[in-house]
C-alpha cells in the first residue's frame, strides 16, 4: 500500500479577527507512511494551525491538504490527535475516557472495554482503568491522552506540544515510550514542539516553522540510530546548526 502518507500543497491560512493574521503562508510538506516528522519553530508561527488543518479541524484559506489519496476536509478516523492538555472528561473513568472514541464509533461495550484495557497497558498504565483522572499525575495523564487516540487504530497520530506540561524527567520517559510505540507498528506521526532538543531525539525529518507568516524554513534529515543521546556529536553539531539558524532568523527579519 503506498497509502496513508500526508500532502500538503500550497496550504496558507489568514485568520480574520479585529485585523487579519496570516498565519501560513504556502507551506509544501509532504510526510511519508511510516515517517516521524517534527514539526519545530518558536511560539507563534504557525505550527498549531498547520496540524489543526492537517488534522481536519480547521480550514486553509487556501491550499489542500491529502491523506492517501482522499482529501482532508473534516477530522477523519484515520488520524487521532493530541493535545498538550488531555482533557480527559473529569466524571469519566480513566478506561471509560480511553473507550470514547470508540464508542462513539459505535464500537459494543464489551470490545470496548477490552481495547482501552490493551491501550492502557502499552502506554504503561495497566492499573488504572477504574481510577479518575484527577487521581493521576500529568504524566500519566497524557499517556491516557495518547491510549485515547492511539485505541481507534488510527494511522497517523498527530501530536500537538503532548509533553509541554510534564516535568523534564517524565518527558524523557515519555519521549522513550512514544518512539517505542512508533517502532512497534510503524506509524506515521507528525510531531510539534519548539524544544530543539526533543525534536532531534525523536524525528526522522525536523521541518523549522519560522513566523510573520508561518513559512518552512529549512528541514533536516537526522538518520542516527534511536535511542539517542545529545552526547552524540554528529547530534551536538545538528543542535548548534539549528540554534544558528534560529538565531540567524531573528537577525535578518524579512
Ligand atoms: P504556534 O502553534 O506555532 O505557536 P499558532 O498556529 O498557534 O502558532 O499561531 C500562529 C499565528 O496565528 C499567531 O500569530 C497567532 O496569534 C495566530 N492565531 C492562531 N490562532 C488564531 C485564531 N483563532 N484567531 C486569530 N489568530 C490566531
Ligand atoms: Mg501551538
Amino acid at each position: 500500500m503506498s497509502g496513508q502518507g500526508f500532502t500538503v500543497t500550497g496550504v496558507s491560512k489568514t485568520y480574520e479577527g479585529s485585523g487579519l493574521v496570516q498565519a501560513l503562508d504556502g507551506i509544501d510538506l509532504t510526510v511519508g507512511e511510516g515517517e516521524f516528522v517534527v514539526l519545530l519553530g518558536r511560539s507563534g508561527c504557525g505550527k498549531s494551525t498547520l496540524l489543526e488543518i492537517m488534522a481536519g479541524l480547521q480550514t486553509p484559506t487556501s491550499g489542500t491538504v491529502r491523506l492517501g489519496d482522499r482529501e482532508i476536509t473534516a477530522p477523519d478516523e484515520r488520524i487521532g490527535v493530541v493535545f498538550q492538555d488531555p482533557s480527559l472528561y473529569p466524571w469519566r473513568t480513566v478506561g471509560r475516557n480511553v473507550e470514547l472514541g470508540l464508542e462513539l464509533a459505535g464500537v459494543p461495550k464489551a470490545r470496548r472495554r477490552a481495547v482501552a484495557q490493551e491501550h492502557l497497558e502499552l502506554v504503561g498504565l495497566p492499573d488504572v482503568g477504574n481510577k479518575y483522572p484527577r487521581q493521576l499525575s500529568g504524566g500519566m495523564r497524557q499517556r491516557v491522552g495518547i491510549a485515547r487516540a492511539l485505541a481507534t487504530r488510527p494511522d497517523v497520530l498527530l501530536m500537538d506540544e503532548p509533553f509541554g506540561a510534564v516535568d523534564h524527567l517524565t518527558r524523557l520517559q515519555l519521549q522513550r515510550d512514544l518512539l517505542r510505540l512508533q517502532a512497534e507498528d510503524t506509524r506515521t506521526v507528525v510531531f510539534v514542539t519548539h524544544d530543539v532538543a526533543e525534536a532531534i531525539v525523536l524525528a526522522d525529518r525536523i521541518v523549522l516553522l519560522t513566523p510573520g507568516p508561518g513559512r518552512i524554513a529549512r528541514t533536516w534529515d537526522v538518520s542516527r540510530p534511536r535511542p539517542r543521546t545529545l552526547g552524540d556529536p554528529e547530534l551536538t553539531v545538528l543542535r548548534e546548526e539549528i540554534y544558528a539558524h534560529l538565531e540567524d532568523r531573528e537577525r535578518q527579519p524579512r
